[in-house]
């Protein structure tokens, strides 16, 4: 049957570009309104690894599993545990079995982009407001001025969602942990004693309150996110601008530890970058409103426990899924995929939370040793 209505998308991250091109598989037009100006505005961040439950699921139903296979980065799925000492405590290579292949963000956004019509994506349309028009209708103004009109309303616009507050009061609130981005590029030969101790994959070095986490990514690139359970105004003593001065300041919360462990921060390419986490309550939900829902961390952000993209895409898989079965009732189809929708988020976002203990509480790193003796694949 013919589907008539205006579906807009807020956001053209990987959740609401996966519900995008679902929509478009099932032959249903939608348009995603993204903020940033261009898909090359800015880099689209490091590694992640791909599940085969929700990910690589979400990639089967949008019909793009192997682009997806193609662009997987190969050893990637490596686990190592160091102590601060640079002991190894885990090394576990990658065999291929792991069934969370790695690939680069920024080209599994590409592989989306590029498999939807022409003009699906608006960019350099910021929504600055929206407001019902009844009948589950809602207009929506961009920054620039312009004006629209939505049917079907879906909020995939990432943690400080403009879309959400039309149906839940929820507001993010600071985890206490904090994340500093930091880039070694050309590691093997430029900065070799961290490029041995992260190995081909993914490192952790954790203690109590504090710890560094890296990835090998593609070209020899080590991207590292120091870690710290401190109040936010704490990093407000550091100028992050400073580079030289903000990475001695961090380093010197690691005085004893390994210096190829160190050296993922001190010898950092780039500028540091802060990334403060925020979640929303882990059971957040809503009341149904006509016309609108949302998906991915405008529904339920949460602690990065490698699982928000892989959530966002399946979110943007079973929603067009669910569209598509009901093309005559869109508040049928909402009902249908929020059910399914709360009940998973929550149970993640529980599991995600508990992440915290796990790698900074007081007994890391046995917390994480334990963790991964029930996680890993023997
Ligand atoms: C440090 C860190 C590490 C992480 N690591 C992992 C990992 O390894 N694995 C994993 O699965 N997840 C990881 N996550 C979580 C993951 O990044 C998010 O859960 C995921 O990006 C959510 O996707 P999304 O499509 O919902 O939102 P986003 O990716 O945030 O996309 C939202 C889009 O909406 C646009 N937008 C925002 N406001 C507006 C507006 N007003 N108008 C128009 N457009 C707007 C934004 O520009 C953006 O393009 C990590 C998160 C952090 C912070």
């Amino acid at each position: 049957m013919a589907f008539h209505k205006d579906v807009s998308i807020i956001g053209a991250g990987l959740g609401g570009l996966t519900l995008a091109r679902v929509l478009q598989v099932n032959g249903i037009k939608a348009t995603v309104y993204e903020a940033e100006a261009s898909p090359d505005v800015r880099g689209q961040g490091g590694m992640l690894d791909i599940h085969e439950a929700d990910g690589q699921h979400a990639l089967r139903v949008a019909g793009l599993f192997e682009e997806f296979l193609a662009i997987i980065h190969p050893g990637g799925q490596a686990t190592r545990v160091l102590d601060k000492s640079g002991n190894i405590l885990i090394d576990q290579p990658d065999d291929g079995t792991g069934g969370r292949p790695e690939v680069p963000r920024g080209h599994l956004r590409r592989i989306l982009l590029n498999s939807l019509d022409p003009h699906t994506v608006r960019w350099n349309h910021k929504l600055s407001a929206v407001s019902p028009l009844g009948n589950g209708q809602h207009r929506l103004t961009f920054a620039h001025g312009s004006v629209g009109i939505s049917d079907a309303l879906i909020g995939a616009d990432g943690a400080w969602s403009k879309v959400r507050p039309l149906v839940s009061q929820a507001n993010p609130v600071y985890t206490g942990v904090s994340y500093v981005e930091t880039y070694l590029h050309d590691s093997d030969a430029r900065h070799k004693a961290s490029a041995e101790a992260v190995g081909g994959g993914a490192l952790f070095a954790f203690a109590p309150g504090k710890g560094i986490g890296a990835h090998r990514e593609p070209n020899g690139a080590l991207h590292a996110y120091t870690q710290f359970q401190r109040p936010v105004e704490w990093f407000d003593t550091i100028d992050f601008s400073d580079k030289a001065t903000a990475l001695a300041k961090l380093a010197r919360e690691f005085d004893g530890w390994n210096s190829a462990l160190v050296g993922l921060i001190t010898e950092s390419d780039t500028d540091p970058v802060l990334r403060p986490l925020y979640t929303l309550p882990a059971d957040h939900c809503w009341e149904r409103k006509p016309g609108v829902t949302l998906l991915g961390d405008a529904a339920h952000l949460m602690m990065p426990a490698g699982e928000g993209a892989n959530l966002a895409m399946l979110d943007g898989a079973e929603l067009g899924e669910a569209i598509a079965s009901n093309p005559t009732d869109v508040e049928a189809a909402f009902i249908t995929y929020e059910t399914e929708l709360f009940r998973r988020s929550t149970a993640k976002a529980v599991e995600a939370e508990a992440m915290i203990d796990v790698l900074l509480g007081p007994a890391a790193p046995q917390s994480l040793l334990d963790f991964f003796g029930s996680h890993l694949p023997a």
